[in-house]
């Protein structure tokens, strides 16, 4: 059933782990000799990697909810055992050799061992030892480039200050001049840099023009040696992508992915971008009439946008949490949101008694016509120990084990809101109940499986440009009227949450929607054509500035090397894959559309919603499972749609 979470010796931790991963590769040396079938040979693994899951999971959560020294020791101290018991396992050509012989008995087998093999192949299973070496020294130099490129950019960012006086933060929040506030001399000045926080307030809010520009202008051209770095890892790219048999670092990069070619990729990007365009012209329009009307505004420009852009917001909707936040208390919510779920699924989650690692903790069995199947945690308020942001976090996984016996999943949603206090209950921002569907949608999409194999059961095994789908999908539903009215109640006054906020919520989200999009498919476009050959030194920003003449409806200055900064695709894992993020938001809004029609939910298709994606995991790539659901693909006009661009 299920383990009951508790970690009570960390001091022992590492040499448990270690006696523990020692037994593993005894394990796995043994089936590499001696396995005769998939039950002998890959199931053991999949007993075997649970086994790792369930045990180290509990660190590395606990590392993250509620951080001590003790925590962080044991934590450091595993991740060089956990790193090279990976390496030793992928590197296993023995093993490979054995993986490649066994016989799968159906076709869920058959995908757990062309996953194996498709991932042994690409970190060079096939080489020869010459070229494997070369493989081995690429990596190593793809990641310390990587490395050099985000350190550029944070001494590039750390360099620079702009000291200003205060008239310039005239009429900005003191929310936002607070943290900016400097004394030089006996005098109050202005602080403003290129941290994130720093620079997005003035961007947005800071009234003088000229120092807007600066602050732009010294972003934009941050870490100019970047470049040489750019095109050592374009090269090197393309160099292992040639080595693995590939004649494109895109090619390669697909290889994992949910969207099976190039032409598919970029046909994809180039439909969002044609039909988002008219509605793009339109808001660009209007933001320019409204700078114009407001400060004579003649020649608008990027560094103008941001700051432009809030004021016709505010002029539009005067619409911010302080107004929502009292109709979403903590519980209501949650409470809200597991009968929405329960509804639509067909499931029901129980209030479970079970030991956990923090008072606040609440913990839930979830059944489906009596018979519990799975386990949810939720740890949603903020305190020290716990670091920031939301996440979904899986522990156990459903699948069926080496002795025949089935195994439940459970998992752990954590997020940081307001605490309660004794004035109020926590009371939840608009952006936060969002999170929490996120979340959750993630949670069911491990929780739900009733696969029986466990490298592609829940989240194991899939593909990380639609990993983002069923959490989308359930965000969705958090900006429906329909849905806030069964939980937006005054903590107070009981009242329901008025129709004009439930209005408001959904036409601010839906605010300049079409130039959004046509900035993320300019980044996707140039990310994706960067990498399907090779571009070298003035090239590269030829390349965005060709792609601009399509996405950008301001004249972007001559200075701009925006890619000088994009460390998503040079220093993260994003490279060719940064399309990654409209790909799974087009699932998200096709599948939403068909599970909610006019603000009613359509239960047989989110039953099977449930069936089709939810339950099956990765036993095959999305865009298989989707269409046999549906019949299709899913359609981009559904995410405009969504956005309230298909008018
Ligand atoms: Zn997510």
């Amino acid at each position: 059933m299920f383990i009951d979470f508790k970690l009570d010796n960390l001091e022992n931790f590492p040499k448990e782990l270690e006696t523990l991963l020692n037994r593993h590769k005894e394990t796995i040396d043994n089936i590499a000799k001696n396995a005769t079938s998939y039950q002998d040979g890959i199931k053991i693994t999949e007993d075997l990697n649970e086994e790792l899951d369930r045990f180290f999971t509990p660190l590395s959560h606990l590392n993250s909810v509620n951080n001590s020294e003790a925590t962080q020791k044991a934590y450091e101290e595993s991740i060089p055992l956990l790193s090279s018991f990976s390496s030793y396992i992928s590197q296993h050509q023995e093993l490979y050799e054995k993986i490649k012989s066994l016989k799968p008995n159906n076709e869920l087998e058959q995908r757990v061992l062309d996953l194996e093999i498709r991932d042994f192949k690409l970190s060079g299973a096939e080489l020869g030892k010459e070229d494997k070496k070369e493989l081995e020294s690429i990596n190593l130099e793809l990641s310390q480039l990587s490395n050099n490129f985000s350190q550029n950019l944070l001494n590039a960012t750390n360099d620079f200050e702009l000291i200003v006086e205060p008239k310039d933060v005239d009429g900005m929040p003191q929310s936002e001049i607070e943290p900016a506030k400097v004394e030089i001399d006996g005098e109050t000045k202005y602080r403003f840099t290129l941290q994130m926080p720093s620079y997005i307030a003035y961007l947005t809010y800071g009234p003088n023009r000229e120092i807007r520009e600066k602050l732009y202008r010294a972003y934009n051209t941050r870490a100019p040696q970047n470049q040489e770095v750019i095109d050592k890892l374009l090269e090197l790219k393309l160099k292992k992508a040639n080595l693995l048999g590939y004649k494109s670092y895109a090619e390669y990069a697909l290889q994992t992915r949910d969207a099976s070619g190039e032409e598919e990729v970029l046909s994809f990007l180039n439909e969002l971008l044609d039909s988002s365009i008219p509605q793009a012209k339109e808001e660009i329009a209007q933001l320019k009439a409204f700078a114009k009307k407001l400060d004579g505004i003649e020649d608008l420009a990027p560094y103008d946008t941001a700051y432009y852009s809030q004021k016709l917001k505010k002029e539009l909707f005067d619409f911010d949490d302080s107004q929502t936040k009292p109709y979403f208390e903590q519980n209501a919510v949650l409470n809200g949101m597991l009968k929405l779920t329960g509804e639509l699924f067909d499931v029901e989650f129980k209030k479970a008694e079970a030991p956990t690692w923090h008072e606040s903790v609440k913990v839930y069995d979830i059944a489906q016509n009596g018979k519990t199947f799975a386990r949810i945690y939720f740890d949603l308020e903020a305190r020290e120990s716990k670091r920031g942001g939301a996440w979904m976090h899986n522990w156990q996984s459903h699948y069926i084990d080496a002795k025949g016996k089935e195994q439940l999943a459970s998992a752990f949603v954590v997020a940081n809101f307001s605490p309660a206090s004794k004035e109020q209950p926590s009371l939840l921002r608009h952006d936060d109940v969002v999170t929490l569907f996120h979340e959750m949608g993630h949670a069911i999409h491990h929780l739900f499986s009733k696969v029986p194999e466990r490298n592609i059961s829940g989240i194991e095994g899939v593909s990380w440009d639609v990993v983002e789908f069923p959490s989308q999908f359930l965000e969705n539903f958090a900006y429906e009227a329909s849905i806030l009215k069964e939980f937006g109640y005054h903590y107070q006054s009981k009242e329901p949450i008025p129709q004009d906020l439930l209005d408001k919520i959904k036409d601010s989200k839906n605010f300049q929607a079409a130039l959004f999009i046509l900035r993320q498919v300019e980044f996707s476009l140039f990310d994706f054509q960067l990498h399907q050959k090779l571009y070298k030194g003035e090239e590269v920003n030829k390349l965005i500035n060709q792609i601009r003449q399509k996405t950008a409806l301001l004249k972007v200055p001559d200075y701009v090397r925006f890619e000088h900064g994009f460390a998503h695709i040079f220093a993260g894992g994003y490279a060719a894959g940064y399309y990654s993020y409209k790909w799974a938001e087009v699932f998200s809004a096709d599948a939403f559309f068909e599970c909610l029609k006019d603000g009613k939910f359509n239960k047989t298709r989110a039953k099977e919603y449930k069936e089709n994606i939810l339950e099956k995991g990765s036993s095959k790539e999305m865009s298989e499972l989707y269409k046999e659901w549906l019949g299709r693909r899913p359609q981009p006009s559904a995410l405009l749609k969504l956005y309230g661009i298909d008018k």
